[in-house]
């Protein structure tokens, strides 16, 4: 993401956000840390006590870092100006100075508030609004470099859960905790640079759907649930699979085939030009046909990109259409609280062609 030769990229990028900027009015957008900033310049910036922000005006885009984290910028010289501030400076008012005249200005939704609340004091009677409105809109539609890096994040990601579905990860007799380590350990030597999260819930912990991996002894006769993503090269991956300890009870068979076929419509739904809720509506009509209804207690997806969640929501209420390059989760899931829970999770891209998968991992229930 940050090698010299992207410096086009970050180029093609900001004049979109600056043609965004003028159709909004805004002067001056000013992000700090989050993902607008390596979106707009390749540099992502540490959530430190001391300011960072990239003001972009129509006429120039400067990159302030403190100067201790200045030797991590790759800077490209096209792109941004570099103004490195020392201890003894105030970076708010560079900042401020560099938004300069602009009467309206977009501030980015990372950007602390303490930060913001002294801009506020240096820059009277402007009219603030946010930068989601100004970069959301290039960021929710993945360009092919980007889609690229889904494709490899996905696929690292898919090895281990086939490593999980071929037993070649120990489950019983130990942790949840303990096999969340390994799981976290396997997506680092799959690639990942970072893990995001890797949640593994057995038995009737398997009903809470953002459960932390605990001290609960995985035992025969429990479902496994493990939803895990992490960040390569800048870009998440984001999969559920479940495995079943022995063989399923008849009633969480059913259960999974119809989970299936849930998932399966939430994946067709996601055409480009249908709205974003078709996609929910697809996967929970299956469901409550089947009778599990109320046991889908939350929405069908969410985008994903820089950011595990970020826009495109798959919920009941979003009408915003489908374009070509968004990247979503399709995640129904089934909890029966006290008993057991499942969810079955892909990451897809719209394209012209129809929806397309970045996870090819088996979508069985797996009997260990
Ligand atoms: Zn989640
Ligand atoms: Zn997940
Ligand atoms: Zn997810």
């Amino acid at each position: 993401m940050q090698s010299e030769g992207n410096a086009a990229l970050y180029l093609e990028r900001l004049t979109r956000v600056r043609a965004q900027m003028q159709s909004q009015r805004v002067d001056a957008l000013v992000v700090s840390v989050g993902f607008d900033l390596p979106y707009l310049t390749g540099y992502l910036a540490m959530p430190l006590e001391r300011l960072t922000a990239l003001v972009v005006t129509a006429e120039s885009a400067t990159l302030v870092v403190p100067r201790l984290e200045a030797p991590r910028v790759v800077h490209h010289t096209a792109v941004f100006n570099l103004v490195a501030w020392d201890e003894t400076q105030d970076p708010v008012a560079i900042t401020a100075r560099l938004v300069g005249t602009a009467r309206r200005v977009a501030i980015g939704d990372q950007m602390w508030s303490r930060f913001l609340v002294e801009l506020f004091g240096h820059l009277p009677g402007r009219e603030y609004v946010r930068s989601v409105d100004i970069v959301g809109p290039l960021r929710i539609a993945k360009d092919a470099a980007e889609i690229a890096a889904l494709v490899a994040a996905g696929a690292a990601a898919d090895s281990v859960a086939a490593q999980l579905q071929r037993g070649e990860i120990a489950l019983v007799g130990r942790t949840e905790a303990q096999v969340s380590a390994e799981i976290s350990n396997r997506l680092l030597e799959a690639g990942h640079d970072v893990v995001n999260f890797a949640i593994v819930a057995a038995g009737e912990n398997a009903a809470s759907p953002h459960h932390h991996a605990g001290s609960r002894v995985i035992r025969k006769g429990d479902i496994v649930l493990c939803d895990f993503g992490g960040t390569m090269n800048g870009y998440c991956s984001d999969i559920t699979r479940c495995v079943h300890i022995g063989e399923p009870p008849a009633e969480v068979a059913r259960a999974w085939s119809d989970l299936r076929r849930a998932q399966e419509a939430g994946v067709t739904a996601g055409r480009v030009g249908a709205a974003c809720e078709s996609v929910d509506a697809a996967a929970r009509n299956v469901l409550a046909d089947a009778g599990w209804g109320e046991y889908f207690i939350h929405r069908t997806g969410h985008g994903i990109g820089m950011e595990a969640h970020e826009e495109p929501y798959m919920v009941s209420g979003n009408s915003l259409p489908i374009a070509s390059g968004h990247a979503f989760s399709v995640e129904p899931g089934i909890y029966v609280a006290g008993k057991w829970g499942m969810r079955l999770e892909d990451i897809v891209v719209a394209t012209d062609s129809g929806p397309r998968r970045m996870n090819a991992a088996v979508r069985d229930l797996i009997v260990l």
